[in-house]
């Protein structure tokens, strides 16, 4: 039996993760996490049995403990609940399928007690990929990407080892909105920005991908996992997302992953790497596609690339300002409050006016985090 532990077990990637236990059969899930959902929580510990299960609510966590009584199940709390089942002694791999920067601690607690990690949140290595991947490094423990672009990637890399890599190509959809001009943005409402034209995911980083912050979260993303420059990254915008992200050799072959848009085939591809697994659902059919089509993506519409960009060249804590600006600009836009545009304005301000600081600790960073949330607070939200 393989064990796992899971954080953000009843988001979008914890339950397809969840879909692969019930298809799969010799996975036990041993530990899971979430924020506030008990509903699905209690209904997936009566169904998975893990032996912990964290709730970040206290009061929620409250709640689970008396509903759970009659089950064998230690119900935890918090950050420290969360670092508990991200080093649960049993599990060998950790999903990390939680949204923002609170990933950071947990993945780092897994690294230094020797488990996989299955990487969903991006956000740890956009923000401290500097410190997390020469630890896993020391830790001989493997980052096995879960993002469906950086699976494609990892997947076309396989049996090149010794091969150089000479450039990424990162496949993006281009979003809901892809076409439109900046003006015709300013009146987007929630409901406008949260319909992915081909994935279904989580609130945030649906808008994340409307904006195209997400694919300059992917692209420093890729810079960590795979360390190569940044200028050889290309952003290819295929709206179609057939091929997920491909690599291209120094003899000039390019090498890539197709597929039909199923999260749970990187999921798996993670849990289980190197092996491949049977699983159901729908095959690419080139025949009905008919043809595939590639862009250039529009940096003037979409300011969230190129900030990314300048983000990365200018590293340090610079990339955890954008990732944190983002984040609560995308908390305040989903809940009314700022319009569309305002997002990457935001994220373009704080990266501006927030002070700069050259290989950050991990203190560094989450302090960062907080002196952007004081200023969105107080200059903005004002
Ligand atoms: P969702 O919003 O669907 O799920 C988030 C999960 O995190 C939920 O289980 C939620 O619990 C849990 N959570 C939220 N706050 C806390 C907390 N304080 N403590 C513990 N758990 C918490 O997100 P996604 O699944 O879409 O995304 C997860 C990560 O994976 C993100 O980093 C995203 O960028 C990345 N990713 C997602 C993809 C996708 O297809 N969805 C594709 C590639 C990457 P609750 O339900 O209780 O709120």
């Amino acid at each position: 039996m393989k064990k796992i532990a899971i954080l953000g077990s009843t988001g979008s990637i914890g339950t397809q993760t969840l879909d692969i236990v019930r298809e799969q059969k010799d996975i036990e899930v041993v530990a899971v996490a979430a924020g506030s959902n008990i509903a699905l929580l209690e209904k997936q510990i009566r169904e998975f049995a893990p032996k912990l299960a964290c709730v970040y609510d206290e009061e929620k966590a409250v709640e689970l403990r008396v509903k759970t009584a009659d089950l064998p199940v230690k119900i935890v709390s918090g950050i420290e609940g969360l670092l508990e089942v991200s080093v649960f002694p049993e599990s060998e791999i950790l999903v990390t399928a939680i949204v923002g920067m609170l990933g950071i601690r947990p993945t780092v607690a897994a690294i230094q007690a020797g488990k996989k990690i299955a990487l969903a949140n991006k956000e740890t290595l956009v923000t401290a990929g500097h410190l997390i991947m020469p630890m896993a490094k020391e830790y001989g423990v493997p980052i096995l990407p879960v993002d469906s672009e950086h699976s494609a990637i990892f997947q076309s890399l396989q049996g090149n080892e010794e091969n150089k890599i000479s450039k990424i190509l990162l496949t993006a959809s281009g979003g809901p909105f892809r076409g439109r001009k900046r003006e015709e943005l300013e009146q987007i409402q929630v409901e406008d920005a949260l319909k992915h034209p081909n994935w279904s995911m989580g609130r945030k980083i649906t808008i994340d991908s409307s904006t195209l912050v997400n694919k300059g979260l992917e692209v420093m993303e890729a810079k960590w996992l795979f360390g190569v420059e940044l200028e050889q990254i290309q952003v290819v915008v295929h709206p179609q997302s057939v091929i997920h992200s491909a690599v291209e050799y120094e003899d000039g072959a390019v090498i890539a992953q197709l597929g039909t848009p199923d999260m749970r085939l990187p999921i798996q591809y993670a849990l289980y790497y190197p092996k491949r697994m049977p699983m159901s659902g729908e095959r690419l059919d080139l025949f009905s596609l008919g043809s595939l089509t590639f862009e250039q993506p529009d940096t003037e519409t979409f300011r969230g690339l190129v900030l990314a960009y300048g983000a990365m060249k200018q590293g340090g804590n610079v990339p955890t300002i954008y990732n944190a600006a983002n984040e609560r600009a995308v908390a305040l836009f989903l809940a009314g409050k700022i319009g569309y545009l305002k997002i990457t304005e935001i994220i373009e301000t704080c990266m501006e006016q927030i002070a700069h600081r050259e290989n950050p600790s991990l203190e560094e960073i989450l302090e960062t985090e907080t002196l952007v949330y004081e200023y969105i607070e107080r200059f903005i939200c004002k």
